[in-house]
């Protein structure tokens, strides 16, 4: 891997809250284009690690670098403008405004006024919820609203889209199409890091993963190689 490929790297991340490691000595990189899980069961350590990718929490150790520029100390938004968004694990959208409304909330920002109305079309439309744009967030399924908030974490423009559980909760339709989704982002030159516990899902959709365990690095590899690997198989097995 060329240092150029390097998008996102963390270099001996660590998180304590209290007493408790939550994340320890964390090396991850993640090359430009690609899609990446980072895999783990539950409590592992997984959404700490993207809140300190986005600038939520302030690693208690290490370094995070995008784009080969330390952005350990930046605030969010300057991350935001740098090209790094994020769809955290707990729902961020407003359920008693309209589908168009929380995606105009989201686009104004990043968005010269005349064009709003045609990026957020543009937008609802690669979520496959554009019929939807006058419905009131509460009234969409629980996969209407994840692709929401996808889309409204793409309002940015990001280079890296950070994707926490994209298809938790969902049935087996729902989540073939968000995993569709996430493909044709990809092809678009987003690099995604997604956040699963399903290996069936990961399988589908990631080249690369990083597998974490009790707030450590555990494996890393393709596809391939983490489902062929006895040990991973056995922490999801709870051994
Ligand atoms: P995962 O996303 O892999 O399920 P988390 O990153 O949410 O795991 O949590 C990792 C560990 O850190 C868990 O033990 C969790 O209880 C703890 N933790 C996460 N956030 C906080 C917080 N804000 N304060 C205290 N403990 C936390
Ligand atoms: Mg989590």
């Amino acid at each position: 891997m060329s240092k150029e490929a390097v998008l996102l790297e963390l270099r001996h991340v660590g998180k304590y809250f209290g007493g408790l490691r939550a994340v320890d000595d964390i090396n991850i990189k993640v090359e430009s284009g690609d899609l990446h899980c980072l895999l783990g069961p539950n409590g592992a350590g997984k959404s700490t690690i993207f809140k300190m990718i986005m600038g939520i929490y302030k690693p208690t150790n290490g370094s995070v670098f995008f784009n080969q520029r330390n952005v350990t100390h930046l605030k969010s938004w300057d991350r935001v403008k740098l090209g790094i968004s994020i769809k955290m694990q707990t729902p961020g959208v407003f359920g008693e405004l309209t589908v168009y409304e929380n995606m105009k909330i989201a686009v104004q920002h990043f968005t010269r006024h005349a064009e709003v109305k045609s990026e957020v079309s543009r937008l609802l439309e690669l979520l496959m919820i554009r019929d939807l744009k006058d419905e009131l967030v509460d009234n969409l399924s629980h996969g209407q609203q994840q692709w929401l908030e996808i889309g409204m974490a793409l309002a940015c423009k990001p280079k890296l889209l950070l994707l926490d559980e994209p298809a938790a909760g969902m049935g087996p339709e729902e989540t073939d199409r968000t995993a569709e989704l996430i493909r044709q982002l990809n092809q678009q030159g987003i690099t995604i890091l997604f956040i699963d516990h399903d290996m069936a899902f990961v399988k589908k959709l990631a080249r690369n993963t990083t597998v974490l365990h009790l707030g450590r690095k555990f494996a890393e590899g393709t596809v391939e190689e983490i489902e062929t690997n006895q040990q991973v198989v056995d922490i999801y097995l709870g051994k």
